[in-house]
């Protein structure tokens, strides 16, 4: 008599929106094959999220979740600080990352407990690796980007970057493109021995050493990087994308992030009285935030261009009056009607699904870029940190469906990068959504969007991966339990 176990996933992603959205897909992905799915995260970002996971009950995926207590205070961060998006300085993110350490006792007991078939844990964690080879199970690694990025940083880790100046730039060898670097791109704890390169070094060598990678993206997006990481770079990979296409309803793709600010039908009513093609959605995912002089410019920029926009602003009012001084004088009322300014969450996807929709000016953020690809939407390229800068090169260069906000090298905005001026900004929009440019840019994307599509229909390159990698790991000879 075969035991009737019911397969069970761990997945334990990095506490940011950007991994926690892509994880809830990825879990509903394997819940819909009919592997039990469990999240482990911190309550802070479990409670942000509970909205979206409870929606994946009534779309017929069960997700459980587990809780860790978070040690901020332990290493001198304030009580609750326990997501990315709260931690600036480069000394937090360090007092972050040694937290993130500390979990793995409380990791080991959950395993012990529930005794998952497998630990889906995020490359901000590199002990995993052998937290779950103590249990016998097989650890994969999610970092929520794709092939390129992964194929660069893999080069960078192996690399002295302390040379690297910025008249010579450095040339990464042996990928598929060109790809070089400036020594003032390259963020200092990189070039020489310091906490976050020894940390970044301990997370490459975690994911040599584990089963392998799952990745959110689809082959023909990036068929030369995906052949780069697999047969050059030799790690073993999945690509599972674009995850979020598991959400069919709209208030599925509508609430998978925190509360939005405004309503999905709201956005959608003031979008379907409009032309198609005719808005341009700004927005910089839920990590970069701008001071009030780089806001200034976007509003006059956005204003200059004379587009249509919905513009969403990751600051909260002013607890002053609600006066806001990074608006230029009267913005709201001259822009009344063919402007939305959103304050906080917006419903991203649907906003980006609506033919009304023709440009989208981004931060380069993986989850953002997927969903403008899929969607159909050119891009103006504004990257701020980590992969975002190759996501860019990406969408630019090699598929030629966006134009960059600034020409030429860029610094990490974390690390003193330069303010973007309203002319550029003008320049980016008009080009993204004006004219024979735009229109090749457009309908490249929109060929994207239908393979995008394609690769997670049945026999597309993401359905049958994906399909591979259970096979593999042995969860379809489990036999779900019997009601
Ligand atoms: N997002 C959203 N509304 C917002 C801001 C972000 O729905 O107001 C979603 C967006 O659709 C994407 C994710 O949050 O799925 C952001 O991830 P990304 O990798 O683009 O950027 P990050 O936030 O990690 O910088």
């Amino acid at each position: 008599d075969q035991k009737t176990i019911q397969p069970h996933i761990f997945f334990f992603p990095h506490m940011s929106h950007g991994h926690m959205i892509p994880t809830i897909d990825i879990a509903k992905l394997f819940a819909s094959k009919g592997i039990k799915t469990t999240i482990i995260s911190t309550p802070h970002n479990l409670s942000l999220f509970s909205k979206a996971i409870e929606r994946s009950k009534l779309s017929g995926f069960e997700i459980g979740v587990l809780a860790l207590k978070f040690p901020a205070v332990e290493v001198g961060l304030p009580e609750g600080c326990e997501s990315d998006h709260m931690v600036e300085t480069q000394e937090e993110l360090q007092k972050f990352l040694k937290a993130t350490t500390l979990l793995a006792q409380q990791l080991e007991q959950l395993l012990k407990d529930h005794q998952p078939n497998c630990l889906v844990a995020d490359i901000f964690f590199p002990w995993a690796t052998d937290v779950a080879a103590k249990f016998g199970i097989p650890r994969l690694v999610f970092h929520g980007t794709n092939f390129i990025s992964l194929c660069v940083s893999h080069h960078l880790m192996k690399m002295d970057l302390s040379i690297v100046s910025d008249s010579e730039p450095l040339v990464i060898p042996n990928l598929p493109h060109e790809h070089k670097l400036a020594g003032n791109q390259i963020p200092d704890f990189m070039k020489q021995e310091s906490e976050l390169r020894s940390f970044g070094k301990a997370a490459a060598e975690s994911e040599w050493r584990s089963h392998g990678v799952l990745v959110n993206s689809f082959y023909e997006l990036e068929p030369a990087y995906a052949d780069h990481y697999r047969n050059f770079l030799g790690i073993k990979a999945w690509h599972i994308g674009p995850t979020f296409l598991c959400n069919k309803e709209i208030e599925d793709k509508a609430k998978r992030g925190p509360k939005a600010s405004l309503d999905e039908h709201e956005f959608l009513k003031w979008l379907s009285s409009k032309e198609p093609n005719s808005v341009i959605y700004v927005s910089f995912g839920s990590v970069v935030k701008f001071d009030d002089a780089q806001l200034l410019e976007i509003a006059l920029g956005l204003e200059a261009s004379g587009q249509q926009f919905i513009w969403v602003v990751k600051k909260e009012k002013s607890d002053q009056e609600n006066k806001e001084d990074w608006l230029p004088e009267g913005f709201e009322d001259r822009v009344e009607g063919r402007g939305l300014v959103i304050r906080g969450w917006a419903p991203q996807v649907p906003i980006l699904e609506h033919q009304a929709t023709g440009g989208f000016v981004t931060h380069c953020g993986w989850n953002s870029t997927m969903e403008a690809v899929t969607a159909g939407v050119p891009m103006a390229t504004w990257p701020a940190f980590a992969d975002q800068f190759y996501n860019e090169k990406l969408v630019t260069e090699i598929l030629g469906i966006g134009v960059r906000v600034v020409e030429g090298a860029k610094k990490w905005a974390r690390f003193g990068g330069d303010r973007v001026k309203k002319e550029n900004i003008e320049k980016a929009v008009t080009e993204v959504m004006v004219g024979k440019d735009a229109e090749e840019m457009r309908s490249r994307a929109k060929a994207l969007g239908e393979m995008a599509r394609k690769s997670v229909e049945e026999g597309g390159s993401s359905y049958k991966d994906l399909n591979a990698l259970i096979q593999e790991l042995g969860l379809h000879r489990i036999a779900p339990p019997q009601s």
